[in-house]
């Protein structure tokens, strides 16, 4: 088993004893465990998007409310729980993991947990997302750690407004965790920009002569009609990705490419700049035909489709079964029959589902 540096010397006992359960159970399971991960449609899932807490730093709009309760620990997964997940998932041909949340660089030792997951043979790439609250001190040991490529979310470049946006953001600390991030040397660095219509649809140009500026990469997404928000009214605030190209013609020529990150987002390049402009458009161009991807939630519900309720608690069979690795990748590769085709956003208030994305690992 590859296992370097384990936090606690508890958690080395627990380990052997899992490897121990699970030898005792090869006989009777590993006959019928999964290699691959197929669904009904003949689509391979490749990557997989953990929520490693619910918790955050700040309150975003489109996020969650203001007053948003938060998990008692005991139903969120723990590290080694995590661990275990991951694991399987590559045993089983995921080459990608990205670790989300809430805010992943707030959970106490995550560390670990990047650098465990980061030497699991078969991955290809790990990857993270995050709001750069912590970048400043950490990106250098996110890199260290193995961490290859990073999406930091950056929807203001106006202090005042990413303020009113984040409810709790500090735009000078987000800026200074970008440049951090800049210097630790990722492979890549991407910008992720929720746009909503009258609150920050007029700074698209600046955002991405900022990316331009930077080096990096940067992504627009449209709200998702995830959680119930009380700050605005999503119909109302809908800016569609059509739209903001429009808006960037005026300054840009973005000539479509047939790139991917392995991720939903369609990418545009601007002629003689490295800086791809993407766009994740769930309503206006639904990528659910090529979706490789599964979510596991902070409390370890393995979410089949960022839009529908299909899932298996996982948490579940970590908790009756300890150890038992067979019986994990067992479950992972029943789940795959239960993979929707695809989403149905809606964003009339009636479909919105009760799911937050800070739960969810957007
Ligand atoms: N806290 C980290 C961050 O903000 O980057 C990681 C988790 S956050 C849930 C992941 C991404 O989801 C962010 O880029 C955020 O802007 C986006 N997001 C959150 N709620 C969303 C929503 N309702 N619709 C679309 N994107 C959303
Ligand atoms: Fe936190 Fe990210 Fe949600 Fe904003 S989008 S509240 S930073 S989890």
């Amino acid at each position: 088993m590859v296992f370097a540096g384990p936090p606690t010397g508890a958690l080395t006992r627990m380990l052997a004893e899992f490897e121990s359960l699970a030898m005792d159970n090869r006989e009777t399971t590993t006959a019928s465990v999964p290699q691959i991960l197929q669904d009904r449609f003949g689509r391979h899932v490749t990557y997989l998007r953990m929520s490693v807490t619910d918790r955050c730093d700040f309150r975003c709009v489109y996020c969650m409310t203001e007053s948003m309760r938060f998990l008692p620990r005991a139903q969120v997964l723990t590290l080694e729980e995590l661990w275990q997940v991951a694991k399987a998932f590559t045993e089983l041909g995921v080459t990608k993991i990205r670790l989300t949340g809430g805010e992943p660089l707030v959970r106490r030792n995550i560390l670990w947990l990047l650098r465990e997951i980061a030497v699991l043979p078969g991955l290809g790439e790990l990857v993270i997302t995050t709001n750069g609250s912590q970048l400043e001190s950490m990106a250098q040991d996110l890199r260290t750690a193995g961490v290859k490529r990073v999406n930091i979310s950056l929807d203001s470049l106006r202090r005042d407004r990413f303020r009113r946006l984040t409810r709790k953001g500090d735009l000078a600390q987000v800026l200074r965790g970008i440049e951090a991030a800049l210097v630790a040397g990722f492979e890549r660095v991407k910008l992720n920009s929720v746009i909503l219509k009258d609150r920050n649809h007029d700074e698209v140009l600046d955002l991405v002569q900022f990316a331009v500026e930077s080096g990096v990469d940067i992504s627009f997404i449209e709200e998702m009609p995830l959680g119930l928000v009380d700050e605005h009214d999503r119909l109302v605030t809908y800016y569609s990705s059509d739209q903001i190209r429009q808006d960037l013609a005026q300054r840009f020529d973005l000539l479509p490419t047939t790139e991917s990150t392995g991720g939903p987002a369609r990418y545009y390049r601007i002629p003689g700049i490295t800086t791809r402009v993407g766009f994740i458009s769930p309503h206006s161009h639904n990528f659910c035909s090529s979706c490789n991807r599964v979510r596991l939630t902070a409390e370890g519900r393995l979410l089949l489709c960022l839009g529908q309720e299909h899932s298996r608690d996982l948490r579940r069979e970590l908790r009756a079964y300890p150890g038992d690795e067979a019986h994990l990748k067992q479950c992972i590769g029943e789940a795959m029959a239960i993979k929707p085709q695809g989403h149905e956003f809606d964003l009339s208030e009636q479909s919105v589902l009760f799911r937050h994305m800070n739960m969810t690992g957007g």
